[in-house]
Parts: C-alpha cells; structure tokens; sequence
C-alpha cells in the first residue's frame, strides 16, 4: 500500500507529460485517434440529416436559417466546446414563399415546374389569363409598343432558351492539365444586345406585369434559382424549368390559344432583420500560442429551391464534426481551433466579411488579425477531399504536401498550387490571412447541383462525409501544433464575388 503513491505519482506525471509530448506534427497517435473517432463513432450524418431533412432550406435572413443556427449553437455546447455563440450583423428583410401555383388550363391541363424568385414580390391575386410573350422581340422598341398589354398581364419575359448548361468544370482532382477554376459562364440566350435588353427589363418594371416568368439554363428539370430583395416596387418573378417554358412559348408563337394559372404569396419578414454565425472552439493549451487561431468554417445558409445539400449542409456538417472529433479524443491543440458557420454567405460572403470586420478589419485588431493562423474554408464542390488549393503559394503547397502524406488511403492525393474565388475564405484572404478551401469534385455539380431545385440529400455519400471530417480534424490539428507559419497575402478592398 505504500508504494501505491509512488504509482499514483508516475501516472500523474505520465498524465501530465503525455499531452506534450502529443503537441506535434504528424503524430501517428492523433491521426489513429482521428481515424477511428471519425469512423466509428461519426455524427456527420446526425448534423447533415438536421439541416437538411429536418431544417431543410436554410435562406438568410429566414426562421429556418435561425433554427439550423441555434441547433449548430446547441450542439456544439453540448459537446463542451468552449464560447458557442451565435454573433449577429444587420442583414434585411427575411423573406418566406407560402404559395405558387403555375399551371396551363388551356388547351389541355399541365402544372409546371417552377420556383419563385428569392425575395419575389406577390402576384396581386390569382391570375388567369393568356399569357404574354414578349422574349421573342427583336428590339426594346417593340416591347415598348406593347407596354400597356403588360399591366396584370402575366409575361414570358425571355427568349426561348437555346443554350443549356451541359458541361461540368474541368475535375480538379483527375485533371492532368491546369484546372479552370470557378463554374462555367451561363449561356447567352436571344438576339438583343445589352442595351435593348436593359430597355425591356426598365419597360417591364414600368408597365407592372401581374408576374414575370422566366427561365433558366438548366435542362431537364434543373432550375437555376437565386434572387435578391429589389425593394417595394419589384413585379413578381417565377423561374420555370427551361423545358416548360419553352413550351409555353412556342405555344403561343403557333398561335396556339393558351390559359394559364398564376398565383404566387410571399411574405417579407421583419421582425429579426439580422444575419448569424454560429462560433465555437477548443481552446489552445500552449501559454504561447493558445491565442493564436486555427479557424475552421463553412457557410450554413443556403438558396430556397432545395435543402442545400453539397451548398453547403455537407461542408457544415463536416467542419462541426471535425471539431466533435478533436475534442472527443481529447486532442490538446498549442493553438485554439474554432469552427464558424457563416450567415449571408450565397448574398456575397456577408457573414464572413461582417466576422472580419468585427474582429480582425484596421489598426486596432492588428494583434488580432496576425494571430489567425490560417483559415480553412469548406465550400466548393462535393466529394472526398483530394487536397488543397495552394493559392499560388508554393511554401503552402508544401505544408499541404507533408499534412496530406498519410492520409492516400483516403484519397488525399493532390495539392493544386493554384487558388479559387467566390467563397468565404475570400473575405479572409482580403484582410491578408491566409485562406484555403480543399480540392473536391464538381461532378454534375455545374450541370445539376449548385444553385438548384435538385441540390438535396441524394447529391451526398456518408463515406465522404466522414472523410471530410477527419481530413479537417487533421489539417486543423496540424495547424494548431506546427511551428511553420502560412505566409500572409497582401491586404486589399474587398471585391464582390
Ligand atoms: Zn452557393
């Protein structure tokens, strides 16, 4: 019994001793911990199921964006992650679709396949009427000609649509030529120049059309919907599937004597005008380094047509695992590692911009803004994480490079020394911390997914999920331990996306 205390005394000094001794890079001991915490005891679906199943759109500025919020807040409370908070920003108006109906009576019965605009005004009444095509002018003149036939009048307002979207992006990860980045262009429809075009959009909002239908370049049934809040005076606005519309515009080109049914209600939401991120962390243990950050982060809203399932419920779900791992097998970060889930991001990376500005924007945050290490973004694309986009810094590629080496059977496999845009590490890399988002797939991404009525849970692999989040935990504990340092991109204005 009394050499009980002797054991007792190893063991504390075992205890105490073992966390430093795991404060390194590329320790074997935290990738297998990782590994199997990210494998067996996974909660990326439990996370990916609530956005997406139970939440399901998560609009900016809508009651459902605020629950996924507050859930994402709850949960990460729950796991004994320090400071889970929501911050907010002024964002505008909510906006919420209670009703649209878009049929043809006559000559034969069809509904159609068709979304309303984000922050699209309602139809005065339920209309039924013949339809006005006007897509088919070859100048704003004569578009002008007809303007007080438009007044109520429910208008096809764009050219039967030619030119589809049909290609994907280059394939990052399989690629042996240099990667395009950002998605192909849209098509242009139609004969008018710009000009006329601007013209007939000014006499539409003039003349007040009881609702505008328009298409997009999806095909088969993919709608491409987005939308911004135009203010009081903007006409009511419905995308249709291209198909459709298109047939309903050759219908009445032939002269064929259609009816249709339109009736769209909205509501604009004021009573909480704000936008919200959700931050957590695992607080850094090193006295030297804990008040530097490992920021993790994903944007967590997503466009109204479908649940958001790849943009970005899977990234969201991925980053809050990936910090349920770390802290689960009781991984002892030299840095903090906080995961942020930003607002407003699909309105032009708001949340983030509205974070840095908070934090780390002038003179006064610059103790603030050089002690975020890096920032991890995860966003673009779906799939496995290949690896990472370098953002033309070969020192980074090489940090990568080193992170990645044990991670091949999970298909880490290439780091692309060249950088993207339009997501939310953009608004980081602006105040010059360095940003970086992984390398994934863009399979039928460009053609079906991104911004439509189809980006829903059949879109997203478990096996992927998972493999998501441990590469994060990973990457992020390797951040959090290293004493390299990421260079730091020259500041500059911020550009909309
Ligand atoms: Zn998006």
């Amino acid at each position: 019994m009394k050499r009980l205390p002797i054991a007792v005394a190893c063991l504390t000094f075992l205890c105490l001793s073992m966390p430093l001794a795991a404060q390194r890079e590329g320790d074997p001991a935290i990738l297998q911990k990782i590994r199997a915490e990210g494998t067996e005891r996974s909660e990326v679906m439990t996370m990916f199921d609530q956005f997406v199943t139970v939440i399901g759109p998560r609009l900016t500025g809508s009651p459902e964006y605020k629950a996924a919020a507050d859930w994402a807040r709850a949960k990460l409370a729950a796991w004994g992650l320090a400071r889970p908070s929501l911050e907010s920003w002024e964002f505008g108006r909510g906006w919420a679709l209670d009703r649209l109906v878009v049929e043809i009576l006559e000559p034969r019965y069809m509904p159609l396949i068709a979304y309303a605009e984000a922050w699209s005004a309602s139809t005065p009444r339920e209309l039924v009427a013949a339809p006005v095509y006007v897509g088919g002018a070859a100048t704003a003149a004569d578009v002008a000609a007809i303007k007080d036939k438009l007044a109520g009048a429910i208008v096809l307002s764009q050219p039967i649509v030619t030119g589809f979207v049909r290609e994907d992006r280059v394939q990052p990860a399989t690629s042996e030529t240099s990667v395009r980045i950002g998605a192909p262009p849209m098509p242009r429809q139609g004969t008018l120049n710009q000009a006329d075009a601007r013209q007939v959009a000014q006499t539409l909002r003039e003349a007040r059309p009881g609702a505008i239908l328009r298409s997009s370049a999806g095909e088969h049934g993919t709608v491409f919907v987005l939308g911004r809040d135009q203010g009081e005076n903007a006409s009511p606005t419905i995308v249709l599937a291209a198909e459709h519309y298109n047939m309903v515009a050759r219908m009445v080109e032939k002269n064929v004597p259609v009816r249709m049914r339109v009736h769209m209600q909205t509501r604009f939401l004021t009573s909480d005008t704000k936008g919200y991120n959700v931050v957590a962390e695992l607080p850094g243990t090193d006295p030297a380094l804990k008040d530097e950050v490992v920021l993790l982060g994903a944007h967590l809203d997503s466009w109204h047509t479908s649940t958001g399932a790849t943009d970005n419920a899977d990234g969201s779900a991925a980053a809050m695992e990936a910090l349920r791992i770390l802290k689960a097998i009781g991984a002892r970060p030299r840095r903090t590692i906080r995961v942020a889930l930003w607002g407003g991001e699909e309105q032009g990376l708001l949340g983030a911009r509205e974070y840095v500005k908070a934090h780390y924007a002038g003179d006064l945050n610059r103790d603030a803004r050089e002690r975020v290490a890096v920032y991890l973004n995860l966003d673009p694309g779906m799939g496995p994480i290949y690896g990472w986009y370098s953002e033309g810094n070969a020192a980074a590629k090489g940090i990568f490079d080193a992170w990645g080496a044990p991670l091949k059977d999970l298909g880490v496999l290439k780091n692309i020394e060249a950088g993207i845009g339009s997501t939310d590490h953009v608004a980081f890399r602006e105040a010059g911390i360095p940003g970086f988002n992984p390398v994934q797939d863009y399979l039928t991404y460009d053609v079906r997914t991104h911004h439509t009525n189809v980006d829903t849970y059949e879109r997203i692999r478990e096996q992927d999920l998972k493999q998501n989040a441990i590469v994060l935990a990973w990457i992020a504990y390797n951040a959090a331990v290293t004493d390299q340092k990421f260079a730091r991109p020259e500041p500059r204005a911020p550009r909309q996306p």
